[in-house]
C-alpha cells in the first residue's frame, strides 16, 4: 500500500505512466497515441488521437454487463415520487432523447441549452448530448432570466431543453416564464425550445418554436442511437462557473480526460465501486452535479441518486432515510447543507441504519471547525472537506481514502490531490514556506478533467488564470491558503476577499473564524467596507445560535461587544470588525455560496447587483435594517 505522499509525487514525476495506466479505466473505441501533448503551453491535450465517449462509459458499457442493475434512482419529496431506471432502462431513455435531438437538428459540436429541476430528463438530455457529441451547457435553475439570457448568448445553442417548473419547500418554482423572457432579452434566438411538461404549472408554447418532449418519446420509444465516437480533446460541455466573484466564465471540459480523471477519483477519493450507491445532494446545474450526481458515479457502474426537494422536508431525517433505503455507499454535501442539518435535532439522523455508508464529502465553500466536527461525532464517519472548483471539474484538496487512510484534521481539506502540482506562492512568484499565506495555484499541465479553456476564448483563458505572474506560469485559484508542517492545507478565502485595513492585509475566512469560536454564533460573514480613514475596515454579519441572546438593544450590544473582544485575542486589535450585525440569516445563493459582492455593496450604500439566485430575499432586507441601525 502506498501513501498518498508517493502516489502524489509518482503522478508528478512520470505523468505519462501515471495517466495511461488510469485511463484503463474507461473504453477507448480507438486508443490514443500520445498521453499528453504540452506543446503549448498552458493549453493541454490529453489522450490524444484517443477516441471515447462519456455516455458509452457510463451507461452502454454498464448496460451490456449487467443490464438490470439499478443505474437511477430519482427520488422527489416535492412530489412524493420515485423511480429507478436501471442501466437498460436507462440507456433506452437516453437514446429516445438522443433521436428526439436528432429529429430537432442536433448534430456533434452544436450546443444544447439545459435548464431544467432536478427530474430524470436532465440527466437523460445532459447523456444524450453526450452520447451523439453535442455540447451541453445546464444552467443552473435559480438563475433568472438576465442571467440565463447572457448564457445564452455566449454559448448560442441550437437547441434548449427544459421544462415547465420545479419544485422547492412545497411550491412550484417556474422555469418556462423565465426562460420566454430570456430569449426575449437574449440577442440569440435558438432554434427550438424542448419541454418537459411536469404539469406542475400551466404554459403557452411558442408557435413553431417549442416542441413538446411526451410526444416525440413516443415517436421515438424504440430508437437505437448509436453512440459518436469522439476525439478525446472533444468538447462535452460547457459550464459557466457561480459568478460570485465576477462575470461568468465558460468553462469548457474535454471528454477523454474528463471520463479519466472522474474514473480514477471514484476509487481514490470517493472509494465507491461497482454496484453500490452514490447520493449527491448538488444539482446538476454547479459543477459537484456534473460530476458525482451524473458522470462519476455512473461511470464507476453506481447507481447515482437524483434528489428533488430540501434537506428538510417532510423533515429534517429525509436524506438519512434515502441513504438507509438504498444502502448509499458515498455520499457528497455542501457545508451549508451541514450547518443547516445541524440546527435540527440529531435523532433524525439517528433513528436511520447509516451503517452501508463510509463516507460523507463536503465541499463548495469552508467547512468551518465546529460543524466538521459535529458531523464527524454524529455520523461517527470520516467526513472528507474536498476543495476545487468549476474549472477543475474534480478534487484539489482532499483526503484520499481510497490511497491511504490519512487522519482527518478538523478545518482542513488534507492534501494536493495526484495530478496537481500545487504550491502556495507569495505575490512575488516565489514559493511560500510551511505556514506561510499564499496564493493557492497550480503549476501547469493541469491534470485530465480540468477544463480546456473558457468557451470560445482562448485568450481569456490565458489572461484570466495563467497571469498571475510573468514567470513562472502558474494557474491561479484566486484563493488563499496554507500548508502547515504536516502538509495539510487550509483555505483561507478568496484573493478578492482581502480587506486592506490601514495597509494590513487580512483575509475573511480569518476573521470569521474567529468570530466563529464565540460559543453564541452559528454562522458569520466577514466582508471590506470603504472606509475613509483606513482604505477599508472589516464588517461582520453574525447569525446568532439563539435570538434570545439579541432580544434588546442591551443584550445586542454586550453581545457585539463580546464577539469584537473575541477577535482582539484571537487575531488582535488590528482585525476587530467596525460592527458586528446581527441577523437571522445570511444572504446566500441556493447553492450555499455568500452572496458576498451583495453584502459588501449594501454595506458600502451601492447597488447589489444581481441577486436571481438568493435562497431567501428576506435576508436581504435583513441585513439592510441591520445596517441601517445605530449602535447603542
Ligand atoms: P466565480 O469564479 O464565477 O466567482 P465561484 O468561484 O464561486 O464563482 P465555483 O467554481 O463554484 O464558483 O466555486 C469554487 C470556489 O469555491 C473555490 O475557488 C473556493 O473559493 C470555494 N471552495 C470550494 N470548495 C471549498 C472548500 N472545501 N473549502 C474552502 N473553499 C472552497
Ligand atoms: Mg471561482
Amino acid at each position: 500500500m502506498t501513501t498518498c505522499k508517493a502516489f502524489h509525487q509518482e503522478s508528478l514525476d512520470d505523468p505519462d505512466a501515471f495517466w495511461s495506466r488510469e485511463a484503463r479505466r474507461i473504453d477507448w473505441h480507438r486508443p490514443f497515441v500520445k498521453t499528453l501533448d504540452y506543446s503549448r503551453p498552458p493549453f493541454a491535450k490529453w489522450f490524444v488521437g484517443g477516441q471515447t465517449n462519456l455516455c458509452h462509459n457510463a451507461v452502454d458499457r454498464h448496460a451490456a454487463t449487467r443490464p438490470d442493475a439499478r443505474a437511477l434512482v430519482f427520488i422527489s419529496s416535492e412530489t412524493d415520487s420515485e423511480i429507478v431506471y436501471s442501466f437498460a432502462q436507462l440507456k433506452r431513455e437516453v437514446m429516445r432523447m438522443a433521436a428526439a435531438m436528432q429529429s430537432l437538428g442536433v448534430v456533434a459540436g452544436d450546443r444544447v441549452l439545459i435548464y431544467m429541476p432536478m427530474i430524470p430528463e436532465a440527466t437523460f438530455a445532459m447523456l444524450a448530448c453526450a452520447r451523439i457529441g453535442a455540447i451541453h451547457s445546464v444552467v443552473f435553475g435559480g438563475f433568472a432570466s438576465a442571467s440565463l439570457a447572457t448564457r445564452i448568448d455566449d454559448a448560442t445553442p441550437k437547441l434548449i431543453v427544459s421544462s415547465d417548473a420545479g419544485m422547492r419547500g412545497g411550491r412550484a418554482v417556474t422555469y418556462k416564464p423565465l426562460l420566454d423572457e430570456a430569449i426575449v432579452l437574449a440577442r440569440h434566438k435558438p432554434a427550438k425550445v424542448l419541454m418537459i411538461d411536469r404539469g406542475l404549472v400551466k404554459f403557452s408554447p411558442v408557435k413553431g418554436r417549442d416542441v413538446d418532449y411526451a410526444s416525440l418519446r413516443e415517436r421515438f420509444i424504440d430508437a437505437q442511437v448509436p453512440v459518436t465516437w469522439l476525439p478525446s480533446e472533444h468538447p462535452s460541455y460547457i459550464l459557466y462557473t457561480s459568478g460570485t466573484t465576477g462575470k461568468p466564465k465558460g468553462i469548457v471540459r474535454d471528454t477523454g480526460g474528463y471520463a479519466v480523471a472522474l474514473a480514477a477519483s471514484m476509487q481514490y477519493i470517493f472509494c465507491g465501486g461497482e454496484g453500490e450507491t452514490m447520493f449527491c445532494t448538488s444539482d446538476i446545474g454547479w459543477v459537484v452535479g456534473h460530476s458525482y450526481i451524473v458522470y462519476g458515479p455512473l461511470i464507476a457502474g453506481m447507481c447515482t441518486i437524483m434528489y428533488e426537494g430540501t434537506p428538510l422536508r417532510p423533515d429534517a431525517g429525509i436524506w438519512w432515510q434515502i441513504v438507509e433505503k438504498y444502502k448509499v455507499s458515498v455520499m457528497f454535501s455542501s457545508p451549508t447543507a451541514a450547518r443547516v442539518l445541524k440546527k435540527h435535532d440529531t435523532a433524525f439522523m439517528h433513528k436511520h441504519d447509516l451503517s452501508t455508508l463510509k463516507h460523507l464529502f463536503l465541499a463548495g465553500e469552508p467547512l468551518d471547525q465546529p460543524t466538521h466536527e459535529w458531523m464527524t461525532r454524529e455520523l461517527g464517519l470520516p467526513v472528507i472537506d474536498n476543495y476545487w472548483q468549476t474549472e477543475t471539474g474534480w478534487p484539489i484538496l482532499a483526503a484520499m481514502p481510497g490511497v491511504e487512510k490519512t487522519e482527518i484534521r478538523y478545518g482542513t481539506p488534507s492534501f494536493p490531490v495526484y495530478g496537481y502540482d500545487l504550491k502556495i506562492f507569495r505575490e512575488d512568484g516565489t514559493v511560500c514556506d510551511a505556514d506561510e499565506k499564499g496564493i493557492v495555484a497550480i503549476v501547469p499541465p493541469l491534470p485530465p478533467g480540468c477544463l480546456t479553456t473558457v468557451w470560445g476564448d482562448d485568450e481569456r483563458f490565458v489572461s484570466t488564470y495563467f497571469s498571475l505572474f510573468r514567470e513562472p506560469l502558474v494557474y491561479s485559484s484566486f484563493d488563499w491558503g496554507i500548508r502547515d508542517k504536516d502538509g495539510y492545507h487550509y483555505i483561507l478565502g478568496r484573493t478578492d476577499d482581502v480587506i486592506n485595513v490601514a495597509g494590513h492585509r487580512l483575509g475573511t475566512r480569518e476573521i470569521e473564524e474567529a468570530i466563529q469560536g464565540h460559543p453564541a454564533i452559528a454562522e458569520v460573514a466577514v466582508v471590506g467596507v470603504a472606509d475613509p480613514l483606513k482604505g477599508q475596515m472589516p464588517m461582520a454579519f453574525a447569525v446568532v445560535k439563539d435570538a434570545a441572546l439579541i432580544a434588546t438593544p442591551q443584550k445586542r450590544d454586550e453581545l457585539e461587544k463580546a464577539v469584537l473582544k473575541q477577535v482582539d485575542t484571537s487575531l488582535g486589535a488590528i482585525a476587530r470588525p467596525s460592527r458586528v450585525h446581527f441577523l437571522t440569516v445570511l444572504p446566500k445563493t441556493r447553492s450555499g455560496k455568500l452572496l458576498r459582492r451583495s453584502i459588501q455593496a449594501l454595506a458600502e450604500g451601492r447597488d447589489p447587483g444581481d441577486l436571481t439566485t438568493i435562497e431567501d430575499p428576506a435576508a436581504l432586507e435583513q441585513l439592510q435594517q441591520a445596517l441601517a441601525r445605530t449602535p447603542v
